[in-house]
């Protein structure tokens, strides 16, 4: 459906826990109260919201976290909703630390594609970053979805004093046929602490290696989402930018977002929303048609609302204080 200025609202972000096994240093790097489990919504909730959400035009939807995998049986819900939402795109968020296992469930339950985050190109930064000794096997997870012809891309976020990954970070999209996504740091949670290395700086680093860098075909279609391409002879896959900062794609912004909470927000840098879990956990037994109505109604509503644009450039205005990892990114 549209919102109040016209923007057609058809992604829907998802996030099945706050919980995550890393503690980036933008993101939570202390660890975060966990949220009890009383307050998470149920996969069967979950599964109500995506089917109203269904029925307002949505058709992409994005399954994140916290880590998605440390919540258990996140593989049947992944399953769930692809056999909900068949003509749908289902796509996935992860670190990758979790995923090696369930990667060939993935592509018999018809994954339309898996982001994996991965800031650094070396052992020793992944662990200054991620606090974990995960990275072989987060490239190895990489390596094989790309294998097994899953379309795969690698999230880095620019992190100031990791310049010297980027180049490392490029070049995996010469071996493989994976996008890498570059991601400007977003003033939410930690990352509101640190300074930035902008997708400027970055692209002058790139153009170094891959001068003939030029956005892909306006045809060329690479996600559902916010980021931009650009491609080169020598590159396999293509490089991503989500650069929501300094190249402000408000306009065209098509998604809203679920928290592992219930809450409907309707843009990420404002905190309030709507509270979908009130209406999922109301009691009417008589007339269960009025809570789904409710439940319509409600969605519509916090979709109607989305705000014309974010306020990261002015911090004070920013009244989100989740972190990112409470939110789903
Ligand atoms: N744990 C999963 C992961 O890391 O991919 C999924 C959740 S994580 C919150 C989703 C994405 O948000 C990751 O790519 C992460 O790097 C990014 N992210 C977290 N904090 C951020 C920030 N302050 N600015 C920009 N991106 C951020
Ligand atoms: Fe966990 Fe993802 Fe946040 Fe890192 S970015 S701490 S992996 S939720």
């Amino acid at each position: 459906m549209k919102d109040q200025y016209g923007r057609d609202i058809d992604y829907l972000r998802i996030s099945l826990t706050d919980r995550c096994n890393l503690r980036c240093k933008y993101c939570m790097p202390d660890g975060i109260c966990q949220t009890a489990h009383s307050e998470i919504l149920t996969y069967e909730e979950i599964l109500t919201v995506c089917q109203a959400a269904l029925q307002l035009g949505i058709s992409h939807f994005k399954v994140t976290g916290g880590e998605p995998f440390v919540r258990k049986n996140a593989i049947s819900f992944l399953r769930d909703l692809k056999e909900l939402a068949p003509s749908c795109t289902v796509t996935l968020t992860t670190n990758g630390t979790l995923l090696k296992p369930y990667i060939k469930e993935l592509r018999e339950l018809g994954i339309d594609g898996i982001n994996i985050s991965l800031d650094a190109a070396q052992e020793e930064r992944f662990f200054a970053i991620t606090g974990s000794h995960a990275f072989a096997s987060v490239l190895e997870s990489i390596q094989l979805c790309a294998a097994c012809g899953i379309r795969t891309k690698i999230n880095a976020v620019l992190l100031p004093g990791n310049e010297d990954q980027l180049l490392p970070l490029a070049r995996l999209a010469e071996e493989m046929p994976v996008d890498v996504r570059l991601i400007e740091l977003m003033p939410i949670g930690e990352g509101a602490a640190l300074s930035v290395f902008s997708p400027d700086k970055a692209r002058k680093i790139l153009l170094q290696k891959y001068p003939d860098l030029s956005p892909v075909p306006a045809e060329e279609r690479r996600g559902y989402g916010p980021a931009h391409y650009e491609q080169s002879e020598k590159l396999l896959g293509r490089i991503g930018w989500i650069d929501a900062i300094s190249h402000q794609f408000c306009t065209s912004c098509n998604r809203i977002r679920l928290t592992s909470t219930g809450l409907l927000k309707p843009c990420l840098c404002y905190g309030n929303g709507v509270d979908l879990r009130a209406i999922l956990r109301k009691k009417n037994p008589g007339n269960p048609n009025l809570i789904w109505d409710e439940l319509l109604l409600a969605l519509s509503d916090g979709i109607f609302q989305k705000p014309r644009a974010h306020c990261f450039q002015e911090h004070d205005a920013i009244t989100e204080h989740r972190k990112m990892a409470e939110i789903g990114g």
